[in-house]
């Protein structure tokens, strides 16, 4: 996420960079503190991409990918869904296959036809 990235949870702002305190750059030796530590913040939603960031599953900053659970996938019996929009690819595949082993034959038969009949 970087300054200018569209939200990808509002889908309509993107990221600034966002004063919490004030600049005292100024004063002494830029840049300052206030300035180091801005926050990207949502022009439109007010999200900051520092919390976007985290992983849904292992809660480390870094997911690269959106959830598909929570975009409309389906998920395992089992599976966990991830607490943000964004996961690490790693991370999802890992609890989707940990889910998906999990489940006898029977169960994935009819979590397929339940997904196809939608
Ligand atoms: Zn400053
Ligand atoms: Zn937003
Ligand atoms: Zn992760």
């Amino acid at each position: 996420m970087e300054e200018g990235s569209p939200c990808p949870a509002c889908k309509e702002g993107v990221f600034e960079t966002t004063l919490q305190e004030p600049c005292t750059c100024h004063l002494g030796h830029p840049p300052c503190g206030a300035c180091v530590n801005a926050p990207l913040v949502c022009n439109g939603c007010g999200e900051h991409a520092n919390d976007l960031d985290l992983c849904g599953l292992c809660g480390e900053p870094g997911a690269d990918k959106m959830s598909l659970l929570r975009h409309g996938g389906v998920a395992w019996p089992g599976e966990r869904i991830p607490d943000g929009l964004l996961v690490h690819s790693d991370c999802e595949r890992a609890e989707t296959e940990r889910a998906f082993l999990a489940c006898p034959q029977t169960v994935r038969d009819a979590v397929l036809k339940g997904a196809r009949r939608g």
